[in-house]
């Protein structure tokens, strides 16, 4: 299958929703000129639309040009199929996709997480068309870059106007840290390219050359784990493979099924290609410009902008096995069933199993992996022993099931249509990293399955710390230095529809935040994952990077000074929104 050919199928369709934008562009322009030089300015460091800093007509007008008609004028999603945006087509097309991940990384006004595409703000699919369709969290402006030059004139732009800018990868942010209303952004979709290095030797290094792969900050998972596939190579990468490839997930930290066996995406990370905000193609690596190259790997967003990023490959994977447990239990057992399984994250972790376990009151699910394993499912299966021998102690009252499967690569795996997450709903998240200790004793178990019940939360735990995570030096780099002694990552997570009142929704958040400080009590001083974390977490800086937050701090006064890619509950927040 050409990795490109469905790809081009959406850009055609986005090209055609791309000239409408545009034509509503130039008619917003003229009157946008009046409108914005009659605004007060707003009292931040950087300019948003509607502010007396905000550039005319004419400078937005000849950036567009420079980028060759790629200034967007970005709506929501949503925006066609309402009155005063209405098209037909456009709706349609936008109903038929609102659930595609692809289809949403590409449009310059779509987020994968809805609460952080309108918001509050109504301008919904399921809506009529009579209903408000406001602009919500979704940037004003869209440079839709195809080339690092197209990016350095965009950061330029931004620069000399001290625009409050944002960069929009595939979309995934939790934490709403690539969208802003009334900011500027800068859609790295379409710089494309993946490129194998048998001897790969980052630039100005003097070291062994090794095996990587270079990927441009427009793909998704899915086109490298399709590429590595064919070159015989495993990269490292998300679980939900529309997460980007060279985006947030590789500046936030990045953790895989397979990180226990070869580390964090970050630790896999030999250089990245950026643009910083001097409007310089540069290169970030352990031998040129170091600091950034350190505060990059797992400093999230708003430092520079990603280009590429180059990662180590391995050998392909053979003999994936997976297992799916479901079980579910009645309200009396849950507690103790699932204090079962927790107890054995140590175990399956030295057996070498890694994975994801979702559990709701009396229903858990678990997808687990053992790469490379020796496709023994009769002896894989005693690893699960105390969870059927729970089960049998209690006939009828408790469910197990198992199924096993052995593929032979990675890409086989997602082929058959593993893990499609469903995305264009509002959710939130919070969490903590766990240390293995929390899972050792009966009394520790016991206490977290009981504490997980009575939240009533959706509780997902991800073994996929531990082994190579836990090896570099805590400070080597700029991820959160508790994954060095994290076994699991903790979940809690919500979501609701366009229907659901604004009080209950902040009830959800309130409730969300609550559970991550819930998670906190039995993982103290352990903090969280920057990617999958709480937005309103409280103490943030510290909750995200620990000890690593002051160098921070200092890398991007030095790469940023006047904050222009500073984004929400991004390093630097605090002094420049
Ligand atoms: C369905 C789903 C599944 C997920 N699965 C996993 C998983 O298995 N493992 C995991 O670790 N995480 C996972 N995540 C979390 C994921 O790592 C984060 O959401 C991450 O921020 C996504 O990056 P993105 O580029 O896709 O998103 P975006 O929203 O585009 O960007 C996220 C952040 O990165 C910045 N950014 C993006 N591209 C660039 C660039 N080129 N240069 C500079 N800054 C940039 C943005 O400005 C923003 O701050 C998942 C998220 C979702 C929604």
């Amino acid at each position: 299958m050409d990795i490109s050919s469905p790809h081009l199928s959406y850009r055609r369709m986005m090209s055609r929703l791309q000239s409408q934008l545009r034509i509503i562009t130039i008619q917003l322009l003229a009157a946008l000129d009046v409108w914005s030089s009659t605004q007060q300015s707003a009292s931040r460091s950087n300019c948003i639309e509607g502010s007396s800093c905000w550039p005319p007509a004419s400078s937005w007008a000849e950036l567009n040009r420079t980028l060759h008609g790629h200034l967007v004028r970005s709506l929501p999603p949503a925006a066609p199929c309402h009155s005063s945006y209405f098209d037909a087509d456009a709706c349609s097309t936008a109903r038929n996709n609102w659930e595609n991940a692809t289809w949403r990384a590409i449009q310059p006004g779509a987020y994968q997480d809805t609460a952080w595409e309108n918001g509050d703000e109504p301008c919904y699919i399921d809506d009529t068309i009579e209903a408000p369709c406001q602009q919500g969290h979704v940037p004003y402006y869209t440079a839709v870059v195809g080339s690092v030059e197209d990016v350095q004139a965009a950061v330029k732009f931004a620069r000399d106007n001290k625009l409050a800018t944002r960069v929009k990868g595939a979309s995934h942010d939790y934490l709403g840290r690539s969208s802003g209303s009334g900011t500027f952004s800068i859609q790295t979709i379409n710089l494309k390219g993946i490129a194998f290095y048998d001897s790969f030797v980052p630039s100005g290094c003097r070291v062994s050359p090794q095996n990587a792969v270079t990927v441009a900050a427009g793909h998704h998972f899915t086109d490298v784990y399709k590429a590595a596939d064919a070159h015989g190579r495993t990269v490292l990468g998300g679980a939900t493979s529309s997460v980007g490839a060279a985006g947030g997930w590789a500046l936030g930290g990045g953790h895989s099924f397979l990180s226990p066996q070869y580390g964090l995406g970050v630790d896999n990370i030999l250089q990245f290609a950026v643009v910083t905000v001097d409007g310089r193609a540069q290169i970030a690596n352990q031998c040129q410009n170091a600091d950034l190259f350190w505060a990059l790997r797992g400093g999230g967003g708003g430092l520079a902008v990603a280009t590429s990023v180059t990662y180590k490959t391995y050998p392909a994977v053979k003999n994936l096995m997976t297992i799916s447990l479901q079980a579910t239990t009645n309200s009396d057992l849950y507690t103790p069933f699932l204090s079962t399984i927790l107890s054995l994250l140590p175990a399956w972790s030295d057996y070498n199993i890694s994975g994801y376990t979702y559990t709701a009151v009396r229903g858990t699910t678990a997808t687990l992996f053992i790469p490379n394993s020796d496709g023994n499912i009769a002896k894989t299966n005693t690893s699960l022993a105390p969870i059927y021998q729970f089960a049998e102690a209690h006939p009828g009252e408790v469910n197990v099931s198992a199924r096993f499967a052995v593929y032979p690569s990675i890409w086989v795996l997602y082929e058959s249509g593993f893990a499609v997450e469903k995305v264009g709903l509002a959710s939130v998240f919070g969490s903590r990293l766990f240390p293995r200790s929390a899972f050792e004793s009966k009394a520790g178990t016991d206490k977290l399955a009981q504490h997980v019940a009575d939240s009533g939360l959706f509780t997902l735990f991800l073994l996929v710390g531990g082994g190579k995570v836990n090896q570099p030096a805590p400070e080597a780099m700029a991820v959160n230095p508790s994954w060095r002694k994290a076994l699991a990552h903790v979940v809690v997570t919500d979501a609701w529809r366009s229907n659901t009142s604004i009080a209950d929704r902040n009830a959800i958040r309130r409730r969300i935040t609550q559970g991550a400080q819930g998670l906190g009590n039995f993982a103290p001083g352990m903090g969280t994952y920057v990617n999958e974390a709480d937005y309103n977490e409280p103490e943030w800086q510290k909750v995200f990077w620990g000890s690593n937050y002051p160098r921070l701090l200092e890398v991007k006064r030095k790469y940023d000074p006047t904050g222009i890619l500073t984004c929400k509950k991004c390093v630097g927040d605090e002094t420049f929104v």
